[in-house]
């Protein structure tokens, strides 16, 4: 599952931070998946838990927050949201589009104690 390696690399970030910052637990973890990052929240959500068990974010709970697919329209000379990768411009149906954000996942916050 692609997931689980996605969460493996999260509890390494994890792992850094406490070593930088000094601390022993991790309460939440505020995660911004955008949706053309092709990670699916509920198995990051499954995988996580699983990753964690035993680390010093065990328990903890992982907040999900979805960005938009943007993609920036030729045709339209402007940016629009995207549903999918490879979507139309839903203003002109054009397929002449390029992805420029929701393509990423990354930790936005973390509640440590
Ligand atoms: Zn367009």
């Amino acid at each position: 599952m692609h997931e689980l390696s996605l969460c493996e690399s999260i509890l390494q970030i994890l792992e850094e931070e406490s070593r930088r910052q000094a601390f022993s637990r991790v309460k939440r973890v505020r995660l911004e998946i955008g949706r053309l990052s092709g990670a699916d929240p509920e198995a990051m959500r499954f995988g996580f838990d699983a990753v964690c068990r035993g680390s010093l974010a065990e328990g903890a709970e992982l907040e999900i927050l979805r960005l938009p697919g943007l993609a920036w329209c030729l045709p339209c000379g402007r940016q629009v949201e995207v549903e999918q990768r490879f979507d139309a411009c839903p203003h002109c149906g054009s397929y002449q589009l390029q992805v420029v954000g929701g393509d990423q996942m990354q930790i936005k916050d973390l509640e440590v104690e």
